[in-house]
């Protein structure tokens, strides 16, 4: 019984030395040591090489390292369960990505760095907390870490997701028809939703315009979400504050990328949060366990949705 391990080799080292304490008998290998493919029932990979899932006739379950999906093309795999990875540094690198990001913006962060470049001494009056409303959309594993954190500031919550969601402190709006009421309650605006084929480009244009005018933007989920030169219009025409970006299409980002420059634009390079690699490791030992004894597997994907 083995598990191949396809991408970083250190991460693969941990994970063939913790795994086999965890999971008996299990092996692991990895990527391009293949072996016997007969022997391969597991496959952990952040992406994946063409064909390979397929080759291997005896797979039964494919666990994503990441926590997103959207880097593996679900459509070509075989049809065993898809599991994507939920450690908990996940959730709290999110959690102090996006608190750090909405007091920058909820402070006037970006527009001092700008006067501090110019040797500007300008104070502006900073606004209540209880006067600035926050909405996260994506009410999954990271949105609800980021909301329940930021409830402590005393900004009023709102969140927006696929179906109906309940929780305490957060005004919850969904689907099509709840996204404008949401996007109407927004001075900022922090995307954590998944990247499909519904939420590709959701960040563009006409949401934006639904944000109340001066709303600050923060995308920590995939650059897929945003258009930029949306974004940059918003901002240029005084309809958008400022906005804090993790992600970008492609990454990345090439130097002479507009976003780079842009003074109401901070840019940190896909750091909100990683996955720790004994931790993932470990995860992954539980999610085999979980598949042999037919308990709920951890961070299942539903392969139809996409996430
Ligand atoms: P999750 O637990 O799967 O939650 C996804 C949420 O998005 C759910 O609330 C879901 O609604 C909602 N959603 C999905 N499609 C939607 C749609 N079409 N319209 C409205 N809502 C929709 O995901 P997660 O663990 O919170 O992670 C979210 C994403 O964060 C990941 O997919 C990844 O892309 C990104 N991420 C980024 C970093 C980084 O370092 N920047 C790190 C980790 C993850 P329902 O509740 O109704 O299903």
């Amino acid at each position: 019984m083995t598990l191949l391990h396809v991408g970083d080799s250190m991460r693969g080292e941990r994970m063939a030395a913790i795994l086999p304490r965890l999971v008996p008998g299990l092996t692991v290998r990895q990527w391009p040591d293949v072996g016997d493919p007969a022997a391969i029932r597991f496959l952990a990979a952040w992406t994946l090489p063409d064909g390979l899932a397929a080759s291997l006739p005896n797979l039964e379950l494919i666990v994503s390292m990441g926590a997103g999906v959207d880097q593996i093309d679900l459509a070509a795999l075989p049809d065993v369960p898809v599991v994507r990875m939920t450690e908990p540094g996940i959730a709290a690198g999110m959690v102090e990505y996006t608190v750090f990001a909405t007091l920058a913006l909820h402070r006037d962060m970006i527009g001092y760095r700008e006067n501090q470049r110019a040797r500007l001494w300008s104070p502006v009056r900073a606004r209540p907390a209880a006067e600035r409303s926050l909405g996260v959309m994506g009410l999954g594993m990271l949105g609800r870490a980021v909301l329940h954190r930021l409830a402590a500031f005393g900004f009023p919550l709102h969140g927006w997701s696929r179906s109906p969601h309940a929780i305490d402190g957060v005004a919850c709006h969904h689907g099509a028809d709840g996204l404008s009421g949401f996007l109407a309650c927004c001075d900022i605006l922090i995307c954590l939703l998944p990247l499909t084929a519904e939420t590709r480009n959701i960040l563009d244009a006409s949401l934006l315009a639904r944000l109340p005018r001066g709303a600050g933007l923060i995308n920590a989920a995939r650059g897929g979400h945003l258009v930029p030169a949306d974004l940059i219009a918003a901002l240029d025409a005084g309809h958008l504050s400022a906005a804090v970006l993790d992600v970008t299409e492609p990454e990345p980002l090439p130097v002479d990328d507009p976003l780079w420059s842009h003074p109401q634009i901070l840019l940190t390079p896909h750091i909100a949060s990683t996955t720790d690699r004994d931790a993932a490791a470990r995860l992954v030992g539980e999610i085999i366990a979980a598949h042999r004894d037919g308990a709920p597997l951890p961070g299942l994907v539903n392969r139809e949705l996409g996430y």
